[in-house]
């Protein structure tokens, strides 16, 4: 009675039904699932899509497995099966034969269950990977069900598995059953209740599935074409609805907030760049320059991410805008994640801004208690301009009289909160601009960034030599040091870099100490100075030591990875990676950064031992193979997921039922154009065509985690 008035009160969204009222199910199974699989609703049930396909017509044969089979489909008896060891190293074996050979089947986990629920004698489908086992085939932990023959004529040949768990299984709900519950609910579905939610010239133009027939499709297709074409669908709509989402977000900031106007470009701008300017910018520079000028006119706040490769000069553009900023009456400050890159930040600007009559102070963990008072004072009264600093500019005592433009260098340091931070230091927001050196593959930084504004740096200054990358075991290692050894004579420096230093490593801290003593002994005193950086010096000394082989007084520069940002000596021209099968790809390209500043052949020599992984060897290659940040941006989304990106982590926008960032990139550009220029003609997606799309929006209000980055 109580599920009928439900059904009723409900009937207007029946998708939002709690599960346990679908008949099936009832409250325990209700609990199981939302447990378990966190099935909540009938659309969340909807939405737990089948993994595979099984396609009754496709059975293997076990005499066609060979070692380099993979996946495979068989039907057979299962003919033995029993338990070996005990406890934890407990495991079953059983054996399956169809007529053609016997397969072996192993569980090391869950196995009472499976020894209860198996049977001998019974005929089995079974799937799974294939390997060989004492030249004989098995699967390990594969999926097995009861064997049902299709039957005769059947329509349908594809019977959707999906994804369970051994819990599940035990009440009943492994991955047929819940099939059955999903074509359950279709039978009480009515055209149309899955709303359609992408305009139809959309659908029209790109040829895809109405929504409520892709999500049947999906499900139960009748051909593999047919499941294709239900995935594309799908998987437009769901990169299609997360973009027009962060659309809006970027378009309705731009319209609510308001930001500091820069009216003009003045006396500072104009001096700097027509009499100060080191070199000419970049086309790309300059076109970057031109967006942030653009932005800062309009009166919103500017919220801009920069990506660019190491060394293609971001800081002159920050240091442009900062001037800008500075003509319009308004102070900047400069953000650095360590000790050492904002004081070369502030020797830099200091060096750049010299002779223009403009005050730039630095301000970090290690400034003096009387100084840092005098710079405090000096930020609120306005006399101070600039300031460039760590963490330490964020606290709270730290004010401005009128903060309007902040660099946020080397972005992913910095978390989310930290940056919020620096927006309460003024009444009207700040323009921000963050900066990255890690280049972040396009579909990434769409998706991750989809609502900042986002510009490129996509060019390197004119005549840097590329640098050549070479991979050496360590036995070669007296031959490096004689290569260095070279390029030190002809005047050059060199970095010799170690794998982080946790305070608490004890090892890595003993191989870096050790490592000293063997460069030492390869480059003895005095003839060859040499500075060490790690992470358990005190600040000042790490600076000390930095500061020597900045200004050309040490020839080698030993460290750990306190080096990799921002740090630049035009004058080194080797980089050696000891353990490099230790680093993550981003990170061997930040290292491998630090050289190629000059105008000299730059090299970068990867060390490891003899045994390396086969995904290390790939990292190495791909280093070897290429020094475009990019191209090595995307191979390391291939290889770790995009879980796993620096500077990505914390955004919460990547979690894609469906689409693959790494595999779908057409899908993915299509539908960012798509929506840009939808949100662009329609903000307030009024016109007729595109109120199902809003009316979707609105219901999907609060259901994600969708929010600002910066
Ligand atoms: P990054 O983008 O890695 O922060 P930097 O801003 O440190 O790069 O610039 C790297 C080097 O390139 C610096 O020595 C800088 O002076 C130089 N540089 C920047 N822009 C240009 C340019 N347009 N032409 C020549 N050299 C440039
Ligand atoms: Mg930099």
């Amino acid at each position: 009675m109580q599920l009928n008035n439900y059904a009723i009160s409900q009937s207007a969204n029946i998708l939002s039904t709690p599960i346990e009222y679908l008949k099936g199910v009832g409250p325990l199974r209700g609990d199981s699932l939302k447990k378990e699989l966190n099935i909540y609703t009938f659309e969340d049930l909807l939405n737990h899509f089948p993994h595979r396909h099984i396609d009754k017509t496709k059975i293997n044969k076990i005499s066609d497995i060979h070692s380099e089979t993979d996946f495979i489909q068989v039907v057979g008896r299962l003919t033995h099966l029993e338990g070996i060891g005990e406890f934890r190293s407990r495991r079953l074996v059983g054996q399956l034969q169809d007529g053609t050979g016997i397969l072996e089947l192993a569980w090391f986990q869950g196995s009472s269950w499976v020894e209860k629920n198996l049977h001998v004698g019974t005929k089995y489908l079974v799937y799974g990977r294939t390997g060989m086992f004492n030249n004989k085939p098995q699967i390990v932990h594969p999926e097995i069900e009861v064997y049902v023959p299709a039957q005769a004529g059947a329509k349908n040949l594809l019977e959707p598995v999906y994804p369970s768990t051994e819990k599940l299984k035990a009440k009943s709900l492994g991955g047929r059953q819940i099939g059955t519950l999903t074509k359950q609910l279709f039978t009480q579905l009515k055209p149309n209740d899955i709303a359609e939610n992408i305009p139809n010239n959309i659908l029209e133009a790109l040829r895809l599935m109405p929504r409520q027939e892709a999500y049947f499709k999906i499900h139960f297709p009748s051909s593999p074409e047919e499941y294709e074409r239900a995935l594309k669908r799908l998987k437009f709509e769901e990169f299609f609805v997360a973009q027009v989402r962060l659309n809006l977000v970027r378009l309705q900031r731009h319209s609510s907030s308001r930001g500091v106007l820069f009216e003009k470009v003045g006396y500072y701008f104009n001096t700097f760049y027509n009499e100060h300017l080191p070199f000419p910018l970049t086309g790309a520079q300059k076109r970057v320059l031109k967006e942030i000028r653009v932005d800062t006119a309009k009166g919103y706040q500017m919220n801009r991410l920069l990506q660019g490769d190491v060394g293609s000069g971001k800081t002159i553009v920050a240091l442009l805008s900062m001037l800008i900023a500075a003509d319009n009456g308004f102070q900047s400050c400069m953000l650095a994640p360590t000790e050492i890159l904002a004081q070369q930040h502030f020797n830099g600007l200091s060096e750049l801004l010299d002779g223009l009559p403009l005050n730039i102070k630095l301000l970090t963990g290690s400034t003096k208690i009387k100084q840092r008072r005098e710079i405090k004072a000096a930020l609120e009264d306005g006399s101070l301009h600039f300031v460039v600093g760590t963490h330490a500019l964020l606290e709270d005592a730290v004010q401005f009289k009128n903060l309007g433009f902040v660099v946020v260098d080397e972005q992913h340091r910095f978390g989310v909160a930290q940056r919020a931070k620096m927006w309460e230091k003024a009444t009207i927001p700040p323009h921000i601009l963050v900066m990255t050196a890690t280049p972040i593959p396009r579909t990434l930084a769409m998706t991750a960034y989809g609502d900042l504004d986002y510009s490129v740096i996509d060019e390197l200054p004119p005549g840097r030599k590329p640098i050549l990358t070479v991979h050496r075991n360590e036995m070669a290692r007296a031959s490096v040091m004689e290569f260095i050894r070279g390029e030190v004579e002809k005047g050059r420096q060199a970095y010799i870099i170690y794998p982080l230093i946790d305070e608490s490593d004890k090892v890595s801290y003993e191989d870096l100490m050790q490592g000293y003593e063997q460069v030492k002994s390869f480059f003895p005193e005095p003839k060859y100075l040499i500075s060490m950086v790690h992470g358990r010096q005190t600040p000042d000394i790490k600076q000390t030591n930095m500061d020597r082989f900045v200004r050309g007084e040490t020839n080698i520069m030993v460290s750990t990875t306190v080096i990799e940002v921002g740090v630049n000596v035009p004058n080194a021209s080797v980089m050696v990676i000891e353990s490099t099968e230790k680093f993550g790809l981003s990170q061997l390209h930040q290292l491998r950064g630090r050289v190629g500043r000059g105008s000299e052949k730059s090299f970068c020599i990867l060390l490891t031992g003899s045994k390396v992984s086969r995904e290390g060897k790939e990292r190495i290659n791909i280093m070897c193979a290429t020094n475009d940040g990019f191209k090595i941006a995307e191979k390391d989304l291939e290889l770790r997921g995009p879980g796993d990106i620096e500077g990505t982590r914390q955004s919460g926008a990547l979690n894609f039922k469906l689409v693959s960032l790494v595999d779908d990139k057409e899908v993915l550009e299509k539908a960012k154009s798509i929506a840009e220029k939808l949100v662009t003609e329609d903000e307030k997606l009024n016109m007729t065509e595109n109120l199902p799309l809003k009316s979707f929006l609105q219901q999907q209000k609060g259901k994600t985690g969708w929010s600002k980055i910066s």
